[in-house]
């Protein structure tokens, strides 16, 4: 091993960031671990290792199969049954619901637990483009993200409902009877809260410019040295070059608040990787960027 490591990479200990008042908890190397939890929303995007403090979590959400982001889901699902809490919602894309299910059957198989289905999870399929409502304020929609193979995007977005001005004053039950009569009696506004994508090449941002109108948005640039540059889009990743030129380019259309960067390449020091975004995030940003190390 010619390269250095930096052993302070801990999977199983998430660091906290806090952006606008809600709290990301997490880790993210890449090839290492990756993970997402907003405890606020009793919700974690992938899970490269499952953290004792996720267990407690309802909805997990994953971008795509790569061990790094998925390998801590079936263990997940074993701690909270070993602890009797009822299983979370596994929320994965569409085509991985039968590899997933063998991967569980085969654990199952290696433990020696012979026709027990309550040891399969009962993962949710979702397509490119769904919505799934998780409760009355917040709404999961997906896009397709660009990477070396198939993966999700996810947008959280908060709902707000407000009385339309017409039904001001009108009793209660009278109300629950027009809403049951389908007439409707609330305006809807969805507020894109954070929006997570996991592996991904610039392709993703360009094709998909509703990213930048989340609050926050959590996006990898796993290259960050000049030598790299030519390496990430083949490896399906971002470049942090790349990434800076892109959003330098339309400074209007960055309407995010917040900008999380993660999945570093293990190559790199915690030292190299504060320089370099420090050294190539514009001025316009300085303030809105932060790093999941
Ligand atoms: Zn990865
Ligand atoms: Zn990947």
């Amino acid at each position: 091993m010619t390269e250095p490591i930096d052993v302070l990479h801990r999977p199983s200990c998430p660091v906290t960031l806090d952006c606008g008042g809600l709290e990301l908890q997490g880790f993210s190397i890449g090839g290492l671990a990756t993970y997402l939890m907003v405890p606020e929303w009793k919700l974690c995007f992938d899970m490269g290792e499952c953290p004792i403090e996720a267990v407690r979590l309802s909805h997990v959400f994953l971008t795509h199969s790569h061990g790094d982001h998925a390998r801590g889901l079936l263990r997940h699902f074993s701690l909270r049954r070993m602890l009797n809490i009822p299983p979370a919602r596994y929320h994965v894309p569409d085509f991985l619901v039968q590899p997933l299910q063998n991967l569980a059957q085969a654990w199952c198989d290696l433990e020696g637990h012979r026709n027990r289905p309550e040891y399969i999870p009962d993962f949710v399929p979702l397509g490119k483009r769904d919505t799934i409502e998780l409760n009355r304020q917040l709404r999961v929609s997906t896009f397709p993200v660009d990477h070396r193979v198939r993966s999700l995007g996810f947008t959280v977005q908060e709902i707000r409902k407000k009385l339309k001005p017409e039904f001001a004053g009108t009793p209660g039950h009278e109300l629950g009877a027009l809403k049951r009569q389908g007439v409707a009696i609330e305006t809807e506004t969805a507020q894109p809260r954070l929006t997570f994508i996991g592996d991904t090449t610039l392709r993703t941002l360009e094709k998909e410019p509703h990213c930048l109108d989340s609050d926050i948005l959590v996006i990898e640039t796993t290259f960050i040295m000049p030598d790299d540059v030519e390496m990430a889009r083949p490896k399906g990743h971002l470049h942090l070059f790349e990434l800076m030129d892109f959003l330098k380019a339309d400074p209007d259309a960055c309407r995010f608040q917040h900008i999380v960067l993660k999945h570093f390449s293990m190559k790199y020091t915690h030292g190299q990787i504060e320089a370099m975004v420090r050294r190539n995030t514009p001025d316009f940003l300085k303030d809105r960027v932060k790093i999941l190390i």
